[in-house]
């Protein structure tokens, strides 16, 4: 066991009082009274559309494939330094995925390129909102108005993260958002769709209720319901949605603390940066960050390794991100697109320092310690 983990979940204690309320109530399957509650919260808080707890992000994504309508040979654009659900969603229903590469200041997409990578194909463009920090959405959005494209934002990292004062998942047609044990709020496994376009919104909810006209027939508005579409089982227990409201209760807390550690990993990590070792996050102007995971980037993969081993070493856990989806093992024979060098750096270059609600200050000074120990 490390001393210093990569991730610890953080237990409020709030999340048990409000499971044993489900429990005792009576109803503990999907779409009941504390999903309800989460939904208020959400709306309230980020002025969301509509919005949907999901089992995942994964499920969130592949949600809103379908309400893309996506078919066989349409073309997605999308980072490739992502996780593999951002790119799954869209296989599944037979999309050609186009590959576009990183900025080089930070891992998020690099904007500029995508109206290149556009074709009579082209359907839609997925953001992926990197450590919560924003993408530049005004310019995204405004491509997608002039090619007609669909955006869907995965903001699996980016629960209360901005661009300009705009909630990130509201800018977009969709949003995608994590509640898996590595994200900021977390009920284990869990996620959330984002509908900000009112024409998808009815159909958001019936592919939600396996195709069915349920929730509907729940408010009254039809008199029985039945089969109307496609669509699966996306919706959570009602169990994991009393959880997550267990975390939201304490959701400034939390943002609070993270942010905190993220600025503090950022402060005293600076040095590094000014002398040419290392590449800290950067973060636009028009961008907020929530605090979500800390990064840094050396100069080759050789540094990056060795330096995971000495922090290992040390007892504190350090871990690389993502390969990116153009060389994975599933792709590479498919990809016929362009070189993308700086998704292979961050690939090959970037890693993740132990970052969790309880970490003190105490500890983040040891870490850094311990990376300030491996460059002297
Ligand atoms: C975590 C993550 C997902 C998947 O989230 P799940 O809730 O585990 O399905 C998707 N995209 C990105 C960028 C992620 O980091």
């Amino acid at each position: 066991m490390m001393q210093f983990p990569f991730n610890k979940p953080h237990f409020t204690g709030r999340e048990a009082y409000h499971v044993a309320a489900a429990g005792a109530s009576g109803k503990i399957s999907g779409n009941g009274q504390f999903t309800a509650l989460c939904h208020d919260f959400f709306r309230q808080r980020y002025g969301f559309g509509k919005v949907l707890l999901t089992t995942s992000c994964t499920d969130a994504l592949e949600m809103t494939a379908l309400l893309a309508r996506i078919e066989p040979g349409d073309e997605v654009i999308m980072p490739s330094f992502t996780f593999v659900s951002t790119a799954n969603a869209f296989i599944l229903r037979g999309a050609h995925i186009i590959f576009a590469d990183s900025n080089p200041y930070n891992p998020n997409m690099d904007v500029s390129l995508i109206e290149s990578l556009i074709s009579s194909r082209t359907r839609a463009i997925v953001v992926v909102h990197y450590a919560g920090i924003a993408c530049d959405m005004d310019a995204v959005m405004e491509l997608a108005g002039r090619y007609r494209l669909l955006v869907i934002e995965d903001a699996a990292h980016a629960i209360d993260s901005f661009y300009k004062d705009r909630p990130l998942g509201s800018i977009g047609h969709m949003g995608a958002f994590s509640f898996h044990e590595t994200k900021n709020i977390s009920c284990g496994e869990g996620g959330m769709l984002v509908v900000n376009d009112a024409e998808l919104a009815p159909r958001a909810e019936i592919i939600w209720e396996k195709g069915t006209n349920r929730a509907a027939f729940y408010r009254g508005e039809v008199d029985k319901y039945g089969w109307v579409d496609v669509g699966s089982s996306f919706l959570p227990s009602d169990l994991a949605a009393a959880y997550l409201l267990g975390q939201l209760d304490s959701l400034d807390d939390i943002q609070q603390k993270r942010k905190h550690i993220f600025d503090t990993y950022h402060h005293f990590l600076m040095p590094l940066q000014l002398s040419g070792d290392l590449q800290l996050p950067y973060i636009p102007d028009y961008a907020s960050h929530n605090g979500h995971l800390f990064y840094i980037v050396t100069q080759q993969l050789s540094h990056r390794d060795r330096l995971i081993r000495h922090l290992n070493q040390q007892g504190i856990q350090a871990v690389f991100h993502y390969l990116p989806l153009h060389q994975s093992p599933f792709y590479k024979n498919k990809y016929t697109g362009r070189p993308l060098p700086e998704s292979e750096r961050y690939a090959d270059c970037l890693l993740r320092l132990p970052f969790f609600y309880d970490l003190d200050d105490e500890q983040i000074e040891t870490v850094v310690k311990a990376v300030f120990g491996f460059f002297n």
